[in-house]
């Protein structure tokens, strides 16, 4: 499932060649996947919109146009191609934006990903974006922001981190490696956590999203960013779907924690 690091990599990847281009139609072969207004309205009000500039809040992509924001999530496997205008549509192939001398194909196996057009004051005060926490990058993103956040949840501090109303953007590969970096047991309960821990926690995770970003995001599995570019994180990825602690040598413990696979080293990560 694309995370920050993963959607910002799109980002980039799509501001490159849509900045500036007019949208000239589009087609819905899938129309669940517009959430918002109806299919009518939406091809209605994008057509004839100019991309002014692509930008993220939390796992969201935002193309900004002239009255309007498209907002795109990819959920676990949407996904953005180039096409020549020839090109035959492919399977999977939901939603296509037709420019003036390509088009741009929104693809999904799953068809969880799902996209709003929204009016500039909407995105404000109306879901999906209202309610979001905090980016992971945000200054005020500190131990006393958690501290409040966190002072009467007595759940893991794995399922916590989550929790996209309070930092929006991380999903569960991040949220393993920043606790396995921070060393803190994921079955914790995030109102027990001492500010020292907070710390870390706050660290690692600018940490660890910075050098994923760089790197291009983590592809696992189905993932892959727009044009095929592979993100190259998976080789530094610690814990997540390995075996063997690399610190103590110890078991890696595999358990769900909130319906979410989770992988820790109880050696190390007391
Ligand atoms: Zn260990």
């Amino acid at each position: 499932m694309p995370e920050l690091p993963e959607v910002e990599t799109v980002k980039e990847t799509l501001k490159k060649r849509l900045l500036g281009q007019k949208i000239l139609d589009v087609d819905i072969i899938y129309p669940n996947i517009i959430e918002y207004p109806s299919i009518k309205q939406f091809q209605d009000k994008i057509k004839g919109q100019v991309i002014h500039n692509i930008s993220r809040r939390g796992k969201w992509l935002l193309f900004e146009l002239d009255n309007d924001i498209l907002l795109s999530h990819l959920r676990m496997e949407g996904r953005y191609y180039f096409k020549d205008k020839n090109d035959l549509l492919e399977k999977h192939e939901h939603i296509i934006f037709h420019f003036h001398d390509f088009d741009l194909r929104y693809v999904d196996t799953r068809k969880f990903g799902r996209m709003h057009l929204l009016t500039k004051e909407e995105v404000q005060n109306k879901k999906p974006l209202y309610g979001l926490g905090l980016e992971p990058f945000d200054s005020e993103l500190n131990e006393d922001y958690l501290k409040t956040k966190w002072r009467k949840k007595e759940i893991p501090i794995k399922t916590a981190l989550l929790d996209q109303t309070v930092i929006t953007g991380i999903g569960n590969i991040y949220v393993n490696e920043i606790l396995f970096a921070s060393k803190i047991n994921p079955l914790k309960k995030a109102s027990s956590l001492k500010r020292d821990e907070l710390e870390k926690i706050i660290f690692h995770t600018k940490k660890i999203l910075k050098e994923a970003i760089k790197q291009g995001g983590t592809t696992i599995k189905s993932y892959e960013s727009s044009k095929g570019v592979h993100g190259r994180f998976q080789r530094q990825l610690l814990i997540h779907e390995k075996t063997i602690c690399p610190i103590c040598h110890e078991k890696i413990k595999k358990e769900k924690i909130g319906g979410r696979g989770t992988y820790y080293c109880p050696n190390c990560q007391r």
